[in-house]
């Protein structure tokens, strides 16, 4: 007998708004009744480079032992790791993607009622995790839509246990200077741990990249997340990683499953970190794509918040709350998948991610379109 007056799970479970990712290219083809071939997807941020040969040669001589389980220590990756950024495989926790990172480190450190601090317009999985395991978010206000430092200090309690920046962030692109990362650090409790998500830092120009590894040899309260899914281009696979002191990551492996990261996103991790040309393929094109996208929106007279990572955040309305739904579904239409972003609090904007040239230009093509059709003063 079906009876939805039923209700199971804690009440903080049951609030939580479910994730919504961009939409994927056979979904949009079907219901528009579009051929799949020519939509194009910058909703993700996906790197438009496609999966790197380097790890496709590797996924492939792995395919034969699928029957075994993953190697649940990752050693041959954690040895990779140690490798490229000297440290040792005890400071080293592999994830499903940096988000398993970014969720066992609430699991591992906040218990129900303690609180959570993450900026407004920070990346939406913080509020998730925050969520699940009924942690109290705690969200700061945004300053020039990045993460306001000072406020950030400021709010932290006797009941805080947890905090998340974003460097850079997504879906604004608002990155913090090293040094002002650096005191920040320095000033939050020994107790209360930080979570440094660095999913983009590949994609920052060397002379602008904070030496975290080093603040993690310096605070012990501090984990440093990062992903092979956006400049290493192995989104699909699911692998990220975590570095912090031995204590914490510890308990991170306390609480993580076994098996959590697959054979073939830890024989493909292994290949792309050796992989220079990819990772530096990644960073120009984003570049030369960043300089094509914002220029052409410039010139359509619209605003966009200077990005630090592979996307844009473009204003398509002025006080118009539905114009982020409204452009996202026009262009849908039009065989162009980018990412709504009022879930963000941000119902006038788009999330572009940055594609290939040619990408871009059929974007930028449908957006001046669009724009063209939006009732004026929208
Ligand atoms: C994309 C992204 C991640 C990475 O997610 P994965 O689970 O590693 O694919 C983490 N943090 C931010 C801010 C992101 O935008």
């Amino acid at each position: 007998m079906y009876r939805d007056s039923l209700v199971f799970g804690p009440d903080y479970v049951r609030a939580i708004a479910p994730y919504v990712g961009g939409r994927p290219i056979a979904e949009v083809a079907r219901e528009f009744g579009l051929d799949p071939e020519k939509i194009i997807k910058l909703a993700s941020n996906e790197n438009p480079l496609g999966f790197p040969n380097s790890a496709r040669i590797a996924v492939q001589e792995a395919l034969a032992d699928l029957a075994r389980y993953p190697d649940g220590n990752a050693f041959a990756l954690k040895q990779a790791l140690e490798k490229k950024f000297s440290v040792l495989p005890t400071w080293l926790t592999l994830g499903n993607g940096s988000n398993d990172i970014l969720e066992l480190v609430a699991r591992a450190c906040v218990q129900p009622g303690q609180g959570v601090i993450f900026s407004q317009y920070a990346f939406a999985v913080y509020a998730l995790a925050t969520q699940a395991i009924g942690g109290i978010a705690k969200v700061t206000p945004a300053k020039n839509y990045g993460h306001d430092l000072s406020i950030m200090l400021s709010a932290i309690d006797d009941t805080t246990r947890l905090i998340y920046l974003a460097n850079p962030n997504n879906p604004t692109g608002t990155w913090l200077p090293p040094d002002e990362v650096a005191s920040f650090l320095a000033k939050v409790p020994s107790r209360v741990v930080v979570v440094l998500d660095e999913a983009y830092t590949e994609y920052l120009p060397q002379a602008q990249r904070g030496n975290s590894i080093d603040w993690v040899r310096r605070f012990p309260n501090l984990l440093v997340s990062r992903t092979f899914s956006k400049a290493y281009g192995l989104a699909g696979l699911r692998i990220g990683f975590g570095v912090a002191q031995p204590v914490l990551t510890d308990l991170l492996n306390r609480v993580r499953q076994p098996f959590n990261v697959n054979s073939l996103g830890q024989v493909a991790a292994c290949a792309v970190l050796d992989d220079e040309d990819f990772l530096a393929r990644s960073a120009q094109i984003n570049a030369q794509g960043y300089v094509q996208i914002t220029d052409a929106v410039r010139k359509m007279g619209l605003e966009y918040v200077p990005s630090s990572g592979n996307f844009v955040l473009i204003k398509v309305g002025k006080q118009n709350a539905g114009a982020g739904m409204r452009v996202s579904q026009a262009l849908l239409k039009l065989g162009v998948i980018v990412r709504p972003v009022a879930n963000y609090d941000l119902p006038e904007h788009i999330r572009v991610s940055i594609g290939l040239p040619q990408e871009n230009n059929i974007f930028l093509d449908a957006l001046t379109q669009v724009m063209s059709q939006m009732p004026a003063g929208a």
